[in-house]
């Protein structure tokens, strides 16, 4: 059955005594928004009215937060008489719309419970054009019209926005005078439509917007060769420089919040936030409002609230926009401002309109994605700076370059090819050999986020359910992409075979691996019981239901991309879907990407890997080696503590170690003087001599210092290179106060969203994409000051860095005003760290800082102490995105008084900090960029040490646990074998060490180790 949702309304009679088993729907766009046109279908479909009212009652029952006792019961038995319908038929629904944006009944639940699926859209993203910017040197008119005269019939031409219908006519009235035949578009009208076709028009002329008719409602993949914007597609929002409207201000300060220095950024938020409770504001509000401020009278309850909300912001606009600073915001800014003598216009380029438009030149069609031609005539440089701009934080990879006759006519080649073949296609005189059909590919990654990230690159993508998997399915031009999310590792070693689950047999090692499984009661994560070790719960998830959807997916797929993450514990997890889903089908590769943006993934997709083995071989040596340490120590553990719940790793201890070690120092105390000179300099003594003799004469007001200036000198202070993991922890723990698994989790969202690089690294190169991100920002924000640093280090890892060039309040902009949408909803804290890794990568980008320093010594009486202090700044250089360096008053060389004192007794050393723990382990060469945080995080667990204001301290069974792991099997968990250890995986990972010999060597030491007596 092929129909439409007015037959489905008008005609259902003729339909409704009949079963199909494929039905199309067309104009699904007006079907979504009919409830009862969806129960049509679904009878259609073969489904009795009663299962549809079943359906939409366990809907009901499902979405109940707190569903009592006789609710359960009827969803069950429900659920229960539902089995047999659910089994899936041999029937095909298909259902085709133009943008899938309109709003949509709560019925279409009743899709995704029957068939699994829900309507989504991706075409508008799809696209394979090449953008020339010509920057005119006569009239814009005569720049189309020589155009039109070069590149012939095909054509369409949109006017921005800003010039509107007006300028539309008045152009193909110049158009027409100089006998090129075009016509004016602005309503659908079949008869001109034709003409167009027909080539009596070669083109016809719109306004560039989403709802221009000519940009949305056209599809002629056939017809349209090119386009041309005649001008840069933009808006323009008008607010009165009198502005009461709550609404109108919000916009007004939303647009400029993110162009302007920090020290309106608090004042910005606060009254945004006022603005935003008060939207929608009623008419009669705002004019009291109006009144209120024009005769300075007072308002109550609500009212007032708004009033002073209104004042706020009109406070706040005059304040902000300065004559210079809008001088300045237009000079570089991509939103900018006009101010005229009545009104501010606001001035935003359209990219949304510029998509929608020139996408009429690429269509989707049975053999690709047709290539097309778009050009811009730049009308206003801004408008085309600020378009450029946002075009490359949504679509990095769109092609844009300047124009040039010999490069246009290539394009043309190709563009008339491809429509050579559309043309054929639609004779029916192709065939299938000759045409690059789309094909399907299953893309698998560990999370869900970064399954919505990729998903959504091309689209609104669909969803779907299979088994107990989510799908996402979208179109990237050359492929159907599904994206399946496995949710971390599927298998582990067993525990119940083995030698701790890995076979000895003739000298060969084997590991024997199962499900990992999950209590749905309590979360525990175990493998081969049955039932939960935890809580006894019975309600089991087995990885094995993923697995098995996978492999349901691998069937229908053309190709498989495993997409994992791109360090050892991704090769893993990885792998093993390799292994498992190769029965099924064989056409598998490795995509590697160290950020999720389309760039990226384009990049990966044409340059697919194969599975790298040496890294799962690191991997599993690594697992092996903790399972094998950790249950023989526990073991010993549990004898001689009588604890089942104690255990022990390799790694952990010496880092255990280290933390007693740490507060035996600081039980050792030492004094500490504090003087306060005169000048307000700053003085500290660390055990200083004759203590007594200088108190009593600083009591008596008796006491002074000598000052000496024994240098002044200018000092270059060079940025610090960008975070890898170890250095990004520190930071978060220090500066933002986060525990290292709270800034690893905030960062895997980071990365996962598409925001950053991969965060577990320990090299801090820039790759070229990452210079381009910085040098963007900084000539933007700080012109004058880029200075590209690589910071080469070995591995094929980069540092972390953000994926694009926006601060952390263009991001926050961004998100707000829906130009960019992510799959995640990004918090203050998830907004702090990215911020923090922000700043800190384009100061490794920027010019140095120039200081002074003054290098001082100071005499107390038989005291003599020397300090440095930084006194001027010369050139500030990164500093200004940075300020770890601050400049403090020059002294002048003299005697002073002294004229306060103050003596503590500090512990010599204080106690670890996780960030200093981090650093240490960095340091020694102990622990991974994966598994730092992991590290600490088990010390927590197994309450062998405890946190008390930041700082560390060990409990008494940690101490006692040490204490008898480090005197009994020293040799096992020394830091200098741990050491060795952690380098041998290297070494495996780079394929010098055969991992077998390394399991060899490790059961050897082990057996014998363990079959000592102690
Ligand atoms: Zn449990």
């Amino acid at each position: 059955l092929i129909t439409t949702d007015r037959f489905l309304y008008g005609r259902f009679d003729i339909l409704k005594n009949n079963s199909f088993n494929f039905i199309f729907v067309d104009d699904v766009d007006s079907f979504l928004k009919s409830p009862r046109n969806i129960d049509k279908v679904v009878m259609l479909m073969g489904y009795e009215p009663e299962i549809i009212d079943k359906v939409m009652r366990i809907i009901e029952l499902r979405r109940k937060r707190r569903p009592t006792e006789g609710e359960l019961d009827e969803l069950d038995m429900l659920e229960e008489s539902m089995l047999d319908y659910k089994e899936p038929a041999e029937r095909v629904l298909v259902v085709s719309g133009a943008t899938l944006r309109g709003t949509r009944t709560k019925r279409l639940q009743l899709f995704r419970y029957l068939f699994g699926f829900q309507p989504g859209y991706s075409f508008e993203f799809v696209r394979n054009i090449t953008n020339f910017v010509i920057k005119p040197s006569r009239r814009i008119e005569e720049e189309v019209y020589s155009l039109l005269k070069k590149y012939g019939a095909g054509c369409l031409i949109f006017v921005p926005q800003t010039e509107g219908t007006d300028y539309a006519l008045k152009l193909s009235e110049y158009l027409n005078e100089k006998e090129i035949p075009v016509h004016a578009y602005s309503r659908m009208n079949p008869k001109m439509l034709g003409k167009f076709i027909g080539g009596e028009y070669l083109a016809l002329v719109g306004v560039a917007s989403n709802r221009s008719p000519l940009a949305r409602g056209i599809d002629l993949p056939e017809n349209i060769r090119y386009v041309i914007f005649a001008g840069v597609p933009r808006r323009e929002i008008r607010i009165s420089r009198d502005e009461y409207n709550p609404a109108k201000l919000l916009t007004l300060l939303r647009n400029i919040s993110p162009l302007i220095e920090d020290q309106y950024s608090a004042e910005l938020q606060r009254v945004m936030a006022m603005l935003s409770k008060t939207v929608p504001t009623h008419a009669e509000i705002i004019e009291k409002v109006r009144e209120a401020i024009t005769n300075g009278t007072e308002l109550s309850g609500f009212e007032a609230f708004v009033l002073q909300a209104v004042k706020e912001a009109r406070r706040l606009v005059t304040e902000i926009l300065t004559e210079d600073r809008i001088k300045m915001l237009s000079e570089r800014a991509d939103v900018y401002i006009k101010v005229l003598e009545s009104e501010y216009r606001l001035i935003v380029p359209d990219v949304d309109g510029f998509i929608q438009a020139s996408g009429r030149s690429s269509r989707l069609f049975a053999g690709g994605i047709s290539r097309g031609v778009s050009f811009i005539i730049v009308d206003d440089e801004k408008a085309l700076h600020g378009l450029l701009k946002r075009l490359k934080l949504l679509y990095e990879d769109e092609s844009i370059i300047e124009y040039s006759e010999e490069a246009a006519r290539r394009e043309f080649e190709w563009v008339d090819e491809d429509r050579r073949k559309i043309i054929s296609i639609r004779k029916g005189e192709f065939r299938a050999e000759e045409v690059d059909v789309i094909r399907s590919a299953l893309v698998i990654v560990e999370s869900p986020t970064k399954a919505r990230t990729i998903a959504t690159f091309f689209g609104r993508p669909v969803r779907r359910r299979v088994g107990s998997l989510t799908v996402y399915e979208s179109l990237s031009g050359e492929m159907v992409l599904t994206v399946a999310a496995c949710q971390g590792h599927l298998f582990d070693l067993t525990t119940i075979h083995g030698f701790h689950g890995v076979d000895v047999r003739d000298k060969v090692f084997v590991p024997k691996y199962t499900w990992v499984k999950r209590c749905t009661s309590c979360g525990e994560q175990f493998t081969d019981y049955d039932r939960c070790p935890e809580c006894g719960s019975g309600d089991i998830f087995s990885k094995e239901e993923i697995m098995d959807a996978l492999k349901q997916l691998a069937l229908e797929a053309n190709r498989i991309l495993i997409a994992t993450d791109p360090d050892a514990e991704g090769e893993k997890i990885g792998y093993d879907i390799y292994c498992n889903l190769y029965p099924y089908n064989r056409n598998i590769d490795r995509l590697v990407f160290h950020e999720v943006t389309r760039k990226a993934l384009r990049k990966s997709l044409s340059l697919p890997e194969k599975m790298r083995i040496s890294l799962v071989e690191s991997q599993t040596v690594r697992r092996i080696e903790d399972r094998w340490l950790g249950f023989e120590l526990s073991r010993k553990l549990w004898e001689r503590f009588g604890r089942k719940t104690l255990s022990a790793g390799r790694v952990q201890t010496p880092v255990l170690g280290w933390i007693i070690e740490r507060m035996e120092e600081a039980k050792k105390k030492q004094t500490v003087a504090t003087f306060w000179l005169e000048n307000e300099l700053r003085i500290e003594l660390v055990e200083p001599k004759d203590l007594e003799n200088l108190r009593e004469r600083a009591d008596s007001n008796e006491l002074s210092a000598e000052v000496e200036e024994l240098s002044l000198r200018k000092d270059t202070v060079h940025p610090p290179p960008p975070y890898t993991t170890d250095s990004l922890l520190r930071d978060a723990a220090t500066i933002l106060r986060m525990g290292t698994a709270d800034t690893m989790r905030i960062a895997q969202t980071l990365f996962e969203s598409g925001l950053i690089t991969y965060h577990r690294t320990d090299a801090t190169t820039v790759s070229s994409t990452g210079l381009s991100i910085a040098q963007q920002y900084i000539e933007e924000n700080y012109p004058g000051m880029f200075k590209p640093r690589q910071y080469k280090s070995e591995g094929a890892h980069e540092c972390i860095r953000p994926t694009r060039p926006i601060s952390r309040r263009q991001l926050e902009f961004y998100l707000r005003s829906g130009v960019m949408r992510l799959p995640a909803k990004l918090g203050d804290r998830e907004l702090r760290l990215y911020d923090l890794i922000f700043n800190r990568f384009i100061a490794s980008q920027m010019a140095e800082a120039l200081v002074t320093v003054q290098e001082l010594k100071v005499k107390l009486n038989s005291n003599t102490t020397s300090l440095e202090r930084v006194v001027g700044i010369e050139a500030p250089g990164f500093l200004k995105i940075l300020p770890i360096v601050k400049a403090q008053e020059k002294v002048s060389p003299g005697r002073y008084r002294v004229v306060r004192i103050e003596v503590r007794r500090v512990p010599s050393k204080w106690l670890f900090s996780e960030g200093e723990l981090v650093s240490t382990m960095k340091q020694k060469g102990i622990g991974r960029p994966s598994t730092y945080s992991r590290i600490i995080e088990l010390l927590y667990q197994r309450g062998y040490i405890f946190q008390n204001n930041g700082r560390i301290l060990s409990t008494r069974l940690g101490r006692a646990v040490y204490e008898y792991l480090s005197s009994r099997y020293g040799d096992l968990v020394s830091e200098e074998l741990t050491k060795k250890l952690e380098e041998t995986m290297d070494k495996i990972e780079n394929n010098e060490i055969n991992y077998q010999d390394v399991l060899r060597q490790l059961y050897n030491d082990l057996s014998k180790l363990m079959s000592e007596k102690h």
